[in-house]
């Protein structure tokens, strides 16, 4: 399956902003971006105005860094958006935030986006009673989201939870920590969604 192979942290430091993908060392003072917030490479320190096409082209980069999606299944999502009522960078979030690698991730049953993806590749969950191996799964309202009787033995989620204990839940969604179990109540709202995404310049990149 394709994915983001380079270093997580150069990530980061391209798109001038915390894209918090290593879990616990984002919230700590060995994060890149506290010791060397500027881009990689030997001009990375160089300051150069950009463009507006820049601009956008960025905007959709760190979109697709922060969920880790590749090109075409972005332009997918951003396709499914466009065909949705409402405003299509909005939407373009919506789907991209309810993907189950980004929701297991939220209840904090992961401490990343990308370890989420790996638990739930190695089915580690299921939704509404069914085993869901597909971290592009898209989740509804009302969707139940379980570890596997199985996986609730191991260690391994105990050691989750200690990391993400003090994160807190957005509230589309509702979890039992005791249970590891969480709930879809509504689809997140634009409001629900934390991250500093200008998903205009999304859109205006993709109608060019
Ligand atoms: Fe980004 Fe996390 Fe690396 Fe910091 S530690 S640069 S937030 S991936």
């Amino acid at each position: 399956m394709a994915r983001y192979t380079e270093a997580s942290c150069r990530l980061c430091r391209r798109e001038d902003m915390k894209l918090y993908l290593k879990g616990d060392k984002c919230y700590s003072n060995k994060c890149a971006m506290e010791k060397r917030a500027f881009a990689p490479g030997v001009h990375g320190q160089r300051r150069t105005k950009m463009t507006e096409y820049g601009m956008q082209l960025r905007e959709k980069q760190k979109a697709k860094r922060i969920y880790g999606v590749l090109e075409s299944q972005f332009r997918k999502y951003f396709e499914m958006a466009a065909a949705k009522r409402g405003i299509t960078g909005e939407n373009l979030l919506q789907i991209l935030e309810t993907r189950l690698d980004n929701t297991v991730y939220r209840l904090g049953l992961a401490s990343s986006r990308k370890e989420a993806r790996q638990l739930v590749l190695h089915e580690h969950f299921t939704v509404n009673g069914g085993k869901v191996n597909i971290p592009s799964f898209l989740v509804k309202e009302s969707d139940v989201i379980k570890v596997t009787d199985k996986s609730k033995k191991s260690n391994k989620f105990k050691d989750v939870l200690e990391s993400t204990s003090s994160k807190v839940v957005p509230k589309w969604l509702e979890v039992d920590f005791e249970k590891l179990e969480g709930k879809v109540i509504a689809l997140p709202a634009r409001d629900d969604i934390d991250l500093e995404i200008k998903e205009h310049l999304i859109v205006e990149l993709y109608s060019r």
